[in-house]
C-alpha cells in the first residue's frame, strides 16, 4: 500500500534502523522509543492489523513472535521485556499497519493506559 508508512519502511522507500529481517518480517527501532530497547516487527505483507488476520497467517504470527525472542536475546533482555500490540482505535492503534512493540531495559509497569 502506496500511502502506509510501514508498507514504505518495508520497501526500503522510508529509512529505519533495522534489527531483524527476514523473507517476511522486518524488525526495526521505533522513531520514538518508550524504553531503552524499543523495537517494531512488522510483516512485509500490508495486514492492517491483528483483526484483519486469518487462519493462513499462523505461521507468520508464529514467527514474527519468533523474532521477538531472538531480538530480545540478543538485546541482553534477560531480566525480562515486554510485547505489545495494539489493535484498533481503542487499543491505540496509530499506524494501521500490524506491528509488534519489544520494550525492554527497564521495569514495567501494570496495567497500561
Ligand atoms: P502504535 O501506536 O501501536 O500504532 O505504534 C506505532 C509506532 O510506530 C509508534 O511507537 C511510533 O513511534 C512508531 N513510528 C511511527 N513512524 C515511525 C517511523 N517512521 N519509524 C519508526 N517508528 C515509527
Ligand atoms: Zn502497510
Amino acid at each position: 500500500m502506496a500511502d502506509c508508512i510501514f508498507c514504505r519502511i518495508a520497501g526500503k522507500e522510508i529509512p529505519s534502523q533495522v534489527v531483524y529481517e527476514d523473507d517476511a518480517i522486518l524488525a526495526f527501532n521505533d522513531i520514538n522509543p518508550q524504553a531503552p530497547v524499543h523495537v517494531l516487527f512488522i510483516p512485509k505483507e500490508h495486514i492492517a492489523s491483528l483483526a484483519e488476520t486469518e487462519d493462513r497467517h499462523r505461521d507468520l504470527l508464529g514467527r514474527m513472535l519468533l523474532a521477538v525472542r531472538r531480538v530480545a536475546e540478543d538485546r541482553g533482555l534477560g531480566q525480562g521485556y515486554r510485547v505489545v500490540n495494539n489493535c484498533g482505535s481503542q487499543g491505540g492503534q496509530t499506524v494501521n499497519h500490524l506491528h509488534v512493540h519489544l520494550l525492554g531495559g527497564r521495569s514495567m509497569q501494570w496495567p497500561p493506559g
